[in-house]
């Protein structure tokens, strides 16, 4: 179930299509109840790497961390 991002209302209709380089093509919706139109799935792609890239990073920090903390401990 599709939800207005602005008001949370489910009355939301088709507004036709987004068109990106980045995204590709994603299907914007129109909020009845606020008038508001939003795209589905809206991410920001540079937050999201990042977020990415930190978490492999952590898992990787992580991981050594317990690998040597491991060894060392033993
Ligand atoms: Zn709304």
């Amino acid at each position: 179930m599709i939800k207005c991002v602005n008001c949370n209302s489910d009355k939301v209709v088709k507004a036709g299509l987004h068109k990106s380089e980045k995204y590709g093509i994603r299907q914007v919706y129109l909020c009845k109840e606020c008038g508001r139109k939003f795209i589905e799935h809206a991410k920001s792609p540079r937050y999201s790497q990042e977020f990415k890239e930190h978490v492999v990073r952590c898992v990787v920090c992580e991981e050594l961390g317990i690998r040597q903390a491991s060894r060392t401990s033993i």
